[in-house]
């Protein structure tokens, strides 16, 4: 299965982190929710985080340029993965069906 597939798969599951995700990275998305969650409420917190996730580059094609923050769980603000604008319109086409 290819790279896309996969994250796709993992939008779907709802339950395993694309492989994409370094471990820096998920402990460092870790610490931030962590630390917000405990002061505020999940909604206004969920929103604010994402802000603060610095962008990277698609995970599928590894590009830099016209990156999209695609969010599969409001409630669960560490869950965003970055995708190039093409990849995003690939994924939301996926997610509609
Ligand atoms: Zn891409
Ligand atoms: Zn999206």
């Amino acid at each position: 299965m290819d790279r896309l597939g996969k994250i796709l798969e993992w939008c779907k599951s709802d339950r395993v982190r694309p492989p994409a995700y370094s471990e820096k990275t998920r402990a460092s998305l870790k610490r931030c929710n962590k630390r917000h969650a405990l002061k505020h409420p999940d909604r206004f917190e969920a929103r604010k985080a994402r802000f603060k996730i610095p962008v990277q580059p698609c995970e599928v094609c590894g590009s830099e340029d016209n990156i999209h923050r695609h969010h599969h769980n409001y409630s669960k603000p560490d869950d965003v993965i970055f995708l190039c604008k093409a990849h995003h319109a690939e994924m939301h086409k996926w997610d509609s069906n």
